[in-house]
């Protein structure tokens, strides 16, 4: 062959990097296209379970490896990552679904979930129902999916959760929970043995990883994870379908996050349930919602799966003698706590929240402003002495 062109040559160039690479982090690797060693290579069948490459859309030696991590996180045999929590939540919901099923969905539920169920699902001829998250909902001869989220958002009500499964087990109902809260570590979402085992037996289990596993505040993704293949084999179908892609770059961050998660789980956990007690005895507090907190609404559910573990939020509803512009100019003296949504990363968070146009069930308690607080990595006695300042602004 001629000699080729500088443009050409940086393209195809013949050195490789020794073999024996061996370090601690994973390395990045990043593709649209992945290449065939030859037209044979090409045509063989691939299967698409994480153990081949066929383009980088479908996952890379990094995207892989981070499945299945989680996998083993979640106690799971199968793991799909998605780019956001939310496409966690919708791939489920899309996969499995037909005309003529309904999905039941906790009241408590990720708003978005139950902006998807409400919003978009009946123009595929879905219909759903609202469940009160502390009973056990009556299902159907129609129902096929039951979403469950322990805690629910923002009120925290911890739900039936042994009671649900079992009920829906029962029926051949298929049940995904959304574990974001508990990130795999507070309780394991698959094992069918209560009591004696924090496990519940759930066929799908999701997670924002944008929550604890990214822990930065600076990534978006998600996992859906299955023990049962078949399951795993439709999801995967629709997770082709939908071309639910990631940054390899985000996929790296939440590797690197991984491993201090368990740590930061438990300092989280210990400030924010000290924040919770403390502000429950704060004369300006009606009542503070934090499933650790006896009391708490689904507490003793939350005993009930183990009751060893927290998330780091709590919502706090004021007397209902505040104004909702009082609590806003509570919100605004906080120095240390950010306004903005999610949580589980460094920074401390609060957001007020109107909850009189998100909920179909009644509200678990009456009157006044709530505020939900996220607790991230600041010394627990600054984010007290904060609070504690902003409070003379109610006044
Ligand atoms: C944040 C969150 C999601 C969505 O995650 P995103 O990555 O923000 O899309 C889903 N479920 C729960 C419970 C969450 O807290």
């Amino acid at each position: 062959m001629a000699k080729q062109a500088p443009s050409t040559q940086l393209i195809h160039h013949p050195y490789r990097a020794p073999e024996g690479w061996d370090a601690v982090p994973v390395p990045v690797a990043k593709a649209s296209t992945v290449l065939f060693k030859d037209t044979a290579d090409l045509h063989k069948p691939r299967p698409r379970d994480g153990l081949s490459y066929r383009y980088g859309l479908h996952g890379t030696p990094t995207s892989y490896t981070l499945a299945a991590r989680l996998a083993t996180l979640e106690h799971a045999e199968h793991c799909l990552l998605v780019p956001s929590g939310l496409a966690a939540v919708t791939l489920p919901s899309l996969a499995i679904l037909r005309p003529g099923d309904e999905v039941l969905v906790p009241d408590n539920v990720y708003g978005q979930n139950r902006y998807l169920t409400e919003s978009w699902l009946p123009q595929w001829g879905v219909t759903h129902r609202f469940y009160d998250p502390l009973k056990v909902p009556d299902l159907r001869a129609n129902t096929k999916l039951v979403w469950l989220e322990a805690a629910g958002s923002i009120t925290l009500e911890f739900p039936d959760l042994l009671g649900t499964l079992a009920a829906c087990r029962a029926r051949g109902v298929v049940t995904a929970l959304d574990n974001t809260w508990g990130a795999g570590l507070a309780f394991n979402g698959f094992e069918p043995a209560p009591k004696t085992h924090p496990g519940l037996g759930a066929d799908i289990v999701m997670q924002a990883l944008t929550k604890y596993p990214s822990g930065g505040a600076d990534v978006l993704m998600g996992s859906v994870c299955t023990r049962d293949r078949k399951l795993h084999d439709r999801l995967n179908h629709a997770h082709e379908h939908l071309g639910y892609g990631l940054g390899q770059n985000d996929v790296e961050l939440v590797l690197r996050g991984l491993p201090t998660m368990p740590l930061r789980y438990a300092a989280q956990d210990r400030v924010t349930r000290e924040l919770a007690s403390w502000m429950a005895g704060r004369a300006e507090v009606a009542q503070v919602f934090h499933p650790a907190l006896p009391g708490s609404p689904g507490h003793e559910n939350w005993l009930a799966v183990g009751g060893a573990a927290a998330a780091c939020l709590f919502s706090a509803v004021f007397k209902p003698e505040f104004s909702p512009a009082q609590v806003d100019a509570f919100v605004d003296a906080l120095q240390l706590f950010g306004i903005g949504y999610s949580w589980a990363g460094p920074m401390s968070l609060a957001v007020p929240y109107d909850m009189s146009r998100s909920r179909n069930l009644p509200l678990p308690f009456n009157g006044g402003t709530l505020v939900r607080f996220a607790i991230g990595l600041e010394d627990g006695n600054d984010l007290k002495a904060d609070i504690t300042q902003a409070l003379s602004a109610l006044r």
